[in-house]
């Protein structure tokens, strides 16, 4: 998927047969084993990856997932788009990522902190604050980032949490952090209604994924007086054509529990590939790859997508949704406002001087709607789709780049 996106842009622009082949391949991916004792006392071993796609622009930046569908393919176009988001927000930094083969929830918590530290015993080498700097990505949080950053400060011998991003406040974490991405998201929004003259609050979301980015907009849009007509996590969601009550949802969550096991006496249960085909005006995938494809573009029924997850349409489906006359908010756009303040989060750490929220969440704005402009601007310009746009910016600063530094040796 990643690949093709890059062909297509690339036939757009007209972007140098080279610079394209360069683009394609990552700079390095590293495989490693991961042995831990279980509380059993039974040995596992897990695989774990990280890859840099590009340091170009800056040291690599991106997530590390802990998923039992992670494998290395998945983890190399992850990090290519994470690329493709720092150079669309101008953030001087690369595209990196990373992942563990595990399902996390089967884990207890001495063995998710021992297989956390063994993994990034495994890539130390390949981490730093100007190497690459991790962050949480699905199934991870800032507990696990606060024992990567002690891993790492240990080997050193001092104290380093510019390391990773996403970690608790009180060893160097940014406050706006974890609802950065939702945060990030309604400010496009936001601008897109504006664009469109549309009221937010006469619209209708439904939102795939009850994470950290779908709840956090969830939230953020239900106290806006929004109406969210279904959400799903893991286990399948809840539609309600009134309005779902997101705060109970959010407690109910907050407990530990999963939405189908939700009291549904008003609502309806749906499933998650029926979730997005639930008449809306727009749709938010914000759980993982792949969900919006050929098989059942032509059943969604929405006005506009924003992309909280990376990657949720196909390029075959986006250009179904193309024609269908569906806006869609790319990924590396819709999604950014996380590394966005996990490059303030990084930088507060490297100046020891830290921000309060107001900064933060006005930072963020003023560096996502500089990039929504330009992404707009271009689509209208060149009558390309918001994300050709995106990948067009994006693409050609990192070109850019690879020029002015020229090929070593
Ligand atoms: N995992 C997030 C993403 O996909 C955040 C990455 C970061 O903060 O470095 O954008």
């Amino acid at each position: 998927m990643a690949k093709k996106q890059i062909d297509i842009v690339a036939k757009e622009m007209g972007l140098d047969e080279n610079i394209k082949k360069y683009l394609k391949r990552v700079e390095r991916s590293l495989i490693v084993s991961i042995p831990i004792i279980m509380d059993n006392g039974k040995l596992e071993v897990f695989e774990g990856y990280r890859v840099h796609h590009s340091t170009v622009r800056g040291p690599g930046k991106g997530g590390i997932r802990y998923s039992k569908d992670v494998f290395l393919d998945e983890v190399k176009a992850l990090a290519m788009w994470m690329t493709w988001k720092n150079s669309l927000l101008k953030l001087p930094l690369g595209g990196a990522k990373g992942g563990v083969c595990v399902d996390p929830t089967k884990l207890s918590r001495n063995e998710l902190e021992r297989l956390t530290r063994r993994y990034t015993a495994e890539i130390i080498n390949m981490i730093g604050p100007d190497i690459d700097i991790p962050a949480p990505d699905i199934n991870t949080n800032p507990q696990i980032m606060a024992w990567i950053m002690d891993v790492y400060s240990m080997q050193k011998g001092k104290s380093v949490p510019g390391v990773v991003t996403g970690k608790p406040i009180e060893i160097g974490g940014s406050v706006g952090r974890e609802t950065a991405t939702g945060m990030g998201l309604y400010f496009i929004l936001e601008a897109l209604c504006m664009k469109l003259n549309l009221n937010l609050k006469y619209l209708s979301v439904v939102i795939q994924g009850f994470g950290n980015v779908g709840g956090n907009i969830a939230q953020i849009l239900y106290e806006k007086g929004v109406k969210i007509v279904a959400v799903s996590d893991i286990s399948g969601g809840l539609y309600d054509a009134g309005g779902l009550n997101i705060k109970e949802l959010i407690d109910w969550r907050d407990q530990n529990h999963l939405l189908e096991e939700f009291d549904k006496k008003e609502n309806e249960f749906v499933n998650n590939e029926e979730i997005l085909e639930i008449e809306c005006d727009i749709l938010i995938p914000a759980a993982i790859e792949n969900q919006i494809t050929e098989s059942n573009v032509d059943n969604i029924n929405c006005q506009i997508i924003i992309e909280g997850a990376n990657g949720p349409t196909t390029p075959e489906a986006d250009e179904i949704l193309k024609d269908r006359g569906i806006i869609v908010v790319p990924d590396i756009l819709a999604n950014a406002g996380g590394v966005c303040v996990s490059y303030f989060e990084y930088i507060q750490d490297i100046h020891s001087y830290f921000w309060k929220l107001d900064r933060i969440n006005l930072e963020l704005k003023n560096v996502l709607l500089e990039a929504f402009e330009e992404v707009y601007t271009l689509s209208k310009e060149k009558k390309v789709t918001l994300r050709i746009a995106a990948y067009m910016i994006a693409i050609s600063r990192l070109s850019k780049a690879i020029e002015l530094r020229g090929i070593f040796p």
